[in-house]
């Protein structure tokens, strides 16, 4: 079986970039699992499905039409839903806000799972998600868990939500991460928390680069 590398952590916590970062060097594969708890509840917002109908989520989760198209290094992973380009959509606070709500029931992570183990193929896998360690990839030898303060995480999001051209309030900002981190590490399917075999690694205060030197030397690398 090929190799793989979970990040796990909350959002904020740099695990996107460092994901990526981290394919790149390796020249592994990448799965960013949240696109596809963020592209289930922007499904669901397009088909008019209630982020209660469970039996309804479930099947948008197991029929997603999905794909991520490669693009240069450094760029993130373009995502086409039915052929449509949907990268900026699913990133928003109000898609990613539905996401951690589609993803509190345990059927819909379910019906994502083995949709997940299939983006394991040689070379190896770096995968950037909540529960990679705990659920996805129990046996992969390499378990990494970020974290940083909700402050910092805060800042981060804003920083990238400025440069985007988006204006946001960053007491908001917090309140909405602290209410999200809550819901992902409290909910009792697959709850946020570090694998008992992961490393944890603290970003506050680091540079990206500093963090991608410590994931490293974690991960043997
Ligand atoms: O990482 P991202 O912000 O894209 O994830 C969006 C939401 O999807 C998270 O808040 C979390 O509730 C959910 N998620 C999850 N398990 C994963 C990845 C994401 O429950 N492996």
């Amino acid at each position: 079986k090929a190799p793989v590398i979970t990040v796990d952590g909350p959002g904020g916590s740099g695990k996107g970039t460092i994901t990526q970062m981290l394919a790149r060097k390796l020249g592994w594969h990448l799965l960013d699992s949240g696109a596809l708890y963020r592209l289930t509840a922007l499904a669901a917002e397009r088909q008019g499905v209630s982020l209660d109908d469970e039996p309804a989520l479930v099947e948008l989760a197991a029929n997603l039409d999905v794909a991520f198209e490669p693009t240069p290094p450094g760029e993130p992973a373009k995502v086409l839903m039915g052929g449509t380009d949907v990268t900026a959509d699913i990133r928003t606070e109000t898609c990613g806000d539905n996401a951690s709500k589609v993803a509190v029931m345990q059927p819909v992570r379910d019906a994502l799972l083995q949709r997940q183990r299939d983006f394991r193929k040689p070379p190896g896998l770096v995968a950037d998600g909540r529960d990679m360690g705990t659920v996805v990839f129990p046996e992969a030898p390499v378990k990494i868990f970020l974290t940083a303060s909700a402050e910092e995480r805060a800042q981060r999001r804003y920083s990238q939500l400025k440069d985007a051209g988006v204006d946001v309030n960053i007491d908001a900002l917090v309140e909405e991460i602290r209410v999200r981190d809550e819901r992902d590490m409290n909910r009792a399917a697959a709850p946020l928390k570090p694998a008992d075999d992961a490393q944890v690694i603290d970003s506050t205060g680091l540079s990206i680069e500093e963090v991608l030197v410590r994931v490293m030397a974690a991960a043997g690398q």
